[in-house]
């Protein structure tokens, strides 16, 4: 893939991301708004602990989705400086299928294992 392949593709994942992180806001927001019209008394509730179970499962989600962003952000940094597809650790280019799979990758398949 060309530089400006790449470009297209990080921006369209960052989109994707991003809608992703609003809609996980949005669910968390409802989760935590709903749980105003029910019980305080989570320990005893099975409604409660089901709710704040919930409400890690989004919160972790929501954190795996904006470190996502921050990776994809340092991607196209890194495209900006040429350095995109070079391994951060060993220098040495990043295979195109894994690049594919994972445009945010860092790292070659070797020093990723
Ligand atoms: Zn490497």
């Amino acid at each position: 893939m060309t530089v400006p392949e790449h470009h297209t593709r990080i921006a369209e994942e960052r989109a994707d991301t991003e809608r992703r992180i609003a809609s996980l806001t949005g669910r968390f927001t409802a989760i935590v708004e709903g749980s105003e019209f029910t019980t305080d008394d989570d320990e005893h509730d099975p409604e409660g602990s089901t709710i704040a179970f919930e409400r890690a499962q989004v919160s972790a989600l929501l954190a795996d989705a904006r470190r996502e962003l921050e990776d994809l952000a340092a991607a196209q940094q890194r495209l900006d400086d040429g350095t995109y597809g070079l391994c951060t650790r060993c220098g040495l280019p990043i295979a195109d299928v894994r690049l594919d799979a994972l445009p945010a990758a860092q790292t070659c398949i070797d020093c990723a294992g």
